[in-house]
């Protein structure tokens, strides 16, 4: 009897998507096809070394090619784990989750190099077949054989089947116009440019289609830059890697390492994501396909293969992650990629830069994350700064140090939340002015970052947005029993002494106090941190942290203190306009417009439905006038 069944929505509209938009890379389905036997195959070799009970026992580990010219069939056999009738459901009838929603905006951008970063998996056989038939019978003792069928439309169907051997087969009706893919030559051609380093012989006929090397166990010497390319391509990524790292560790015990680092972050996982981990083996066998313990999280962008020559047979992860064998090979391959980086970084600093910009926030995560590197890490940063040779982001710390002022004591840095608002910033007026270099952070790890950088080379770090001026009437400390009174108004002196009592009085509590600078050139006004307040770097990273845990409250300004520019014409103006008329409608207008400019500056955001009404109000006073 044969049960009808719907596609989820989501899979019929992909299907639809991946048939209509991949027709100039159809050939992917047999990567896909191959990919997915080999998975099945390794996970009935784990069950022989755990001993547990497999159905067809004796059989063999391998995937066979046949091509029928006559039916018009290609069927790829393994004799995998295969699946049950529930597994063929879920398995078959659901577009593997992760990734559906990237996928389709890639679909959308039309961009073919992205769409084919994605794995499509096996409904990639609807490109070269109207008709697919999946025949399974499940390596656990006592499943039954089952027939899944369907024509790619919006529904499959089950049937339950006679099937003597174990695993699956994949039976592909192939379309009138791809009978190319029903060529010996063809089919070759294909396993060798995609699937060679499949660990388990592909065979059509008596021929074995692929290679099976373990790239990773040949002595590099042997290998060819070709090879590495193919087996990094084999490895799911596209095109060509930034450097390789190919390791035979011998004491204290037996391990390969084949690493790569690729050139950009792969697309499908953004910095948050799980889905990262080292191909972990033994003794040749997978026993894990995102392993995360064979190195520090922040280097999760490196990919390849680990492989072990004696880890306790028993391949269970729990014993994997303990042991202390795990923690060596852990600690050579942090240091090998650490000096991996460093000899870029020394040979050859263009590519190491572009190596930085696209993982520098990594490399600041490790530093963030108190990794035992720490001060290694430190020496791999890279800096926008205030200096002609720090505008490409290309500049060191020692860099930085070596050209400081000989009066200067501090490492100058300013922080935001992006780089272009930083480099107009205010804070910079007086530093550009007095000759020193400011070290420019715009990332939004930098705030975390920098929580963890206290100084370098005995020099501290010095985030410029801070109030410098020096408290000349220090606030008394409330005598003993005084404590009731009302706290003294402050009264401010100086030619805009009065002046800046109305500021006072016009912002009230947004602000913490009412200032003047000497450090300021062009701009009005900006915003500091008062002495001792929390920094704006630690403000940040809470916002950050907020926002990441999906609150969308924002965080207050925290009482900052405003600092007046009282040699600037629209100060001194205002200051006039005061003196003659304190009650003149534009003065607390502009008073308050005067607060959101520095708050714009600083990267925060104001209420813009307040602020345009205010400034319409400023333009019809002046346009009055
Ligand atoms: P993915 O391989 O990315 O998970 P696919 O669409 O290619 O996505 O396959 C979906 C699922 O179907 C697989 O995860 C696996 O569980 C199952 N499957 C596919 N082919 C086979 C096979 N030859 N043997 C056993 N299970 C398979």
């Amino acid at each position: 009897m044969s049960s009808e069944y719907e596609f989820k929505t989501d899979t019929t509209k992909i299907l639809d998507i991946i048939i209509n938009s991949l027709y100039q890379q159809k050939e992917v389905f047999l990567r896909e096809v191959l990919s997915n036997a080999s998975d099945a195959l390794n996970k009935v070799r784990i069950r022989q070394l755990t001993n547990e009970e497999i159905f067809d026992e004796e059989r063999e580990l391998e995937i066979e090619i046949i091509l029928d010219k006559e039916a018009k069939t290609i069927t790829i056999r393994d004799y995998g784990i295969g699946m049950t009738k529930d597994e063929m459901v879920k398995n078959l009838g659901t577009i593997a989750q992760s990734g559906t929603e990237e996928f389709i905006k890639a679909i959308e951008s039309g961009d073919e190099t992205l769409i084919g970063q994605f794995g499509v998996g096996f409904y990639s056989t609807f490109l070269v077949a109207d008709e697919v038939d999946v025949i399974s019978k499940s390596a656990i003792p006592g499943e039954k054989a089952h027939k899944w069928s369907s024509t790619g439309q919006n529904s499959f169907s089950i049937e339950e089947c006679d099937k003597d051997t174990r695993g699956t087969d994949i039976i592909l009706y192939v379309k009138e116009d791809e009978s190319e893919y029903l060529e010996d030559y063809r089919i070759k051609s294909l396993v060798s440019q995609y699937s060679n380093y499949i660990e388990f012989p592909i065979k059509m006929g008596e021929d074995t289609l692929n290679e099976q090397t373990a790239l990773w166990r040949v002595s590099p010497s042997e290998v060819t830059d070709e090879q590495y390319k193919e087996f990094y391509n084999h490895l799911g990524q596209f095109g060509d890697y930034t450097t390789k790292i190919h390791v035979r560790v011998e004491s204290p015990s037996l391990f390969y390492g084949l690493l790569y680092i690729p050139p950009t972050k792969n697309k499908m996982f953004n910095q948050q994501d799980s889905d990262w981990g080292i191909k972990l083996y033994n003794r040749k066998i997978l026993i894990d396909d995102k392993n995360k313990d064979i190195l520090p999280e922040y280097l999760r962008f490196v990919i390849g293969v680990v492989d072990a020559e004696d880890f306790e047979l028993n391949v269970s992860r729990e014993v994997v992650q303990s042991s202390r064998m795990q923690r060596q090979m852990k600690n050579y391959l942090h240091k090998k990629i650490l000096s991996t980086l460093e000899d870029m970084a020394k040979d050859d600093g263009e590519k190491y830069l572009e190596f930085f910009r696209e993982f520098g926030p990594f490399i600041k995560e490790g530093i963030a994350s108190n990794d035992k590197f720490k001060d290694r890490l430190v020496e791999l940063l890279r800096f926008h700064t205030t200096h002609e040779d720090g505008k490409d982001g290309s500049t060191t710390l020692a860099q930085y140090v070596e050209r400081m002022k000989p009066d200067q004591e501090e490492i100058y840095y300013l922080s935001g939340f992006d780089l272009e608002a930083l480099k107009k910033s205010p804070h910079l007026e007086y530093y550009e002015k007095e000759g020193y270099e400011v070290i420019l952070l715009g990332e939004a790890i930098d705030s975390f970052l920098m929580m963890h950088l206290h100084d370098y080379n005995e020099k501290k770090f010095f985030l410029i947005d801070q109030d410098e001026s020096v408290e000349l009437d220090p606030p008394e400390e409330p005598k003993e029993g005084e404590e009731d009174e009302e706290p003294k108004k402050k009264e401010r002196t100086g030619p805009i002494g009065k002046l800046m009592d109305r500021f006072a009085d016009t912002l009230g509590g947004t602000i913490a106090d009412v200032k003047t600078s000497d450090r300021l050139i062009s701009a009005v006004a900006r915003l500091v941190t008062p002495k001792g307040g929390m920094s704006s770097d630690l403000q940040r990273a809470m916002k950050i942290m907020e926002t990441q845990s999906g609150s969308t409250m924002s965080l207050p300004m925290m009482g900052k203190v405003l600092q007046l520019n009282p040699e600037h014409e629209i100060i001194k103006d205002l200051n006039e306009k005061f003196e003659a008329n304190a009650d003149d409608e534009i003065i607390d207008l502009t008073i308050h417009q005067i607060l959101d400019n520095a708050r714009l500056a600083d990267g925060d955001v104001p209420d813009f439905n307040k602020m345009s009404k205010r400034v319409e109000k400023i333009m019809a006073l002046s346009l009055k006038k």
